[in-house]
């Protein structure tokens, strides 16, 4: 029987998603030290509400006005104001970690909406993209965890990183966060950490924190190593990973001459859409010669559209490439680009701030700050997948960043209950009737 999840997905809003969050952040222990000044669930939902409401930094939070004040509190369960440097003061010595154990909390909230399932492609896999972004960098600042580089100029530059692990799906706009890992230098480290090592310890922790699910994961030409793939098999995972002519020598070497003989190889073209994909793969091969018994199987496809232009891509999988199952791979291979256009563009370019510099700190504070981040972009993508009222305000606002300049304008200037109180408000100023 298919089960209908519009009922349950209609009662979902920002406020219930925020109100589990935070019930989340009170259940984690804080190990601060007692003289930090403001309790643990108001200083990470003030960063919430702060990239919620696609802020720039908390010293806006210091001019509050009655009603904003009030909005904080009943919408973000905010009860201290703090300020800026109060807020990452407090923020600095949380750890990590408990953080990113609420997305799989969250997945649980996911899968009762039908989305998890929605999501599932190639026969019950969910794919999930790997990438890695730079959040933080400077020549003046830096921590005990600072990755470093030499810069031209010999200056020493000093970074983080983060791999985030995100569930996609080729038909889907919406992305999912699944949890991430913080490229930084462990205690006592002297060597760069970099994205390779932090998917190594990625990785093993998806596959507890998400045991009972079938993932087939997405990556670029530096994940598919023999060490990664043997990794992600070890686990009881699927891999279907990017590969590269200067990166992948023998294999290509083995797939150019296959393709030069006509033999050992399968061809196949499909037209669709007006565009054309000219398939070539073999199945069964090794990806190195140094690791023989690393098996997987090639595909190659060369897509030409409509203006004539022509755009290749390769990958290894470990699924079997048959003529049935081609378009499928091909799809959900190109979906790992979701990662780049729909996460980080949208951190970046849809007044997230992704890499303005909210503050550093000593201890986990950037770590912390991008968490904090990621929980407000999480929401907001359920809120769009679910919520109608918030599919009609940004229909009405055309943009997000329209739609979060008008809830911002109305936070200030009124009292109200409920987020979605705002997105009714914003529909009635622009005469929409909602559902
Ligand atoms: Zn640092």
């Amino acid at each position: 029987m298919i089960q209908d999840y519009s009922l349950l997905r209609s009662a979902i809003s920002q406020d219930s998603l925020l109100g589990e969050l935070r019930a989340q952040f009170e259940k984690m222990e804080d190990k601060r030290h007692h003289n930090c000044q403001y309790k643990l669930p108001s200083v990470l939902m003030s960063g919430v509400a702060m990239f919620s409401l696609k802020h720039r930094s908390l010293l806006s939070f210091e001019t509050q006005t009655e009603a904003s004040r009030a909005n904080l509190r009943n919408l973000f369960g905010v009860e201290e104001l703090m300020s800026d440097a109060g807020f990452r003061k407090c923020l600095d010595p949380v750890e990590w970690q408990p953080l990113r154990d609420i997305f799989p909390e969250y997945y649980s909230r996911l899968k009762k909406l039908g989305i998890v399932k929605e999501y599932h492609y190639l026969g019950g896999y969910n794919l999930v993209s790997l990438d890695g972004v730079e959040h933080f960098q400077s020549c003046h600042v830096s921590c005990a965890h600072c990755l470093d580089r030499q810069l031209k100029s010999g200056e020493t530059q000093y970074h983080h990183n983060f791999l985030a692990a995100v569930m996609v799906h080729p038909a889907h706009r919406e992305v999912f966060i699944l949890g991430g890992e913080p490229m930084i230098r462990a205690d006592g480290q002297t060597k760069n950490d970099c994205e390779n090592a932090a998917a190594k310890r990625l990785i093993p922790y998806l596959a507890q924190a998400y045991w009972r699910e079938r993932f087939l994961y997405l990556g670029d030409a530096i994940y598919a190593t023999a060490p990664i793939i043997r990794l992600i098999q070890a686990h009881q995972a699927d891999f279907l990973l990017s590969v590269k002519p200067d990166s992948h020598r023998s294999l290509w070497k083995s797939f150019e001459a296959r393709r030069a003989n006509q033999a050992l190889i399968h061809s196949h073209t499909v037209e669709e859409y007006g565009e054309r994909y000219e398939f070539h793969y073999f199945n069964h091969t090794t990806l190195n010669e140094a690791n023989p018994e690393v098996k997987v199987n090639f595909l190659f496809c060369q897509v030409t559209d409509r203006q004539n232009k022509q755009t290749t891509f390769s990958w290894v999988t470990s699924r079997l490439i048959s003529r049935r199952n081609l378009m499928d791979l091909m799809r959900a291979g190109r979906s790992r680009w979701k990662i780049e256009n729909e996460t980080f563009n949208t951190l970046k370019n849809q007044a997230y701030h992704f890499e303005h510099n909210y503050g550093h700190g000593k201890q986990n504070l950037a770590t912390n700050l991008v968490y904090l981040m990621l929980f407000a972009f999480h929401i907001d993508q359920i809120v769009q997948k679910c919520s109608k009222t918030f599919q009609v305000v940004l229909g009405v606002c055309r943009s997000k960043i329209k739609l979060w300049e008008f809830v911002r304008v109305l936070f200030y200037v009124e009292k109200f209950n409920t987020m979605n109180e705002i997105y009714v408000h914003i529909a009635s100023l622009f005469k929409v009737k909602l559902a």
